[in-house]
């Protein structure tokens, strides 16, 4: 698995706003953006603003407060677009067993049809 942070990973590129993205949602902890390649109708990334590469350095590194603010905006984005009467699922692929492809911290948020049971 990665170990050291690539700052020039795609979504650290996105958060310099060096490359373009579909926004849906900034705050000071977190930033969500439409994927590029959606599987659902509703498919949105939320990432935190910091050098995290995944959960695994994330939960052991980064402060309580960006911790809370990044779940919080989460939550906020799935409210925001309307995805709290019907439900959604998130997702988040931590290292080389679960294909993370991307090496910066994203939780994926899919929603707007019924979802088929968990994947493998
Ligand atoms: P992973 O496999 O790392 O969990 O998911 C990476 C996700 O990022 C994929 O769903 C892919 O479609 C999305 N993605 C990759 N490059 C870009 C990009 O440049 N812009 C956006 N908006 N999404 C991207």
């Amino acid at each position: 698995n990665y170990t050291t942070y690539d700052s020039e990973n795609i979504f650290a590129k996105i958060l310099r706003g060096e490359i373009p993205c579909n926004k849906v949602y900034e705050d000071d902890h977190a930033l969500a953006f439409h994927d590029i390649n959606p599987q659902a109708p509703v498919h949105v990334l939320v990432i935190p603003k910091g050098a995290y590469i995944s959960m695994m350095d994330f939960t052991a590194e980064a402060p309580a407060e960006l911790i809370t603010g990044f779940f919080r905006a989460v939550g906020h984005v799935a409210r925001d677009l309307g995805l709290e009467d019907a439900g959604y699922r998130m997702l988040a692929n931590a290292g080389a067993d679960a294909h993370q492809e991307v090496p910066h911290l994203h939780i994926h948020l899919f929603g707007g049809r019924k979802l088929g049971p968990m994947l493998m």
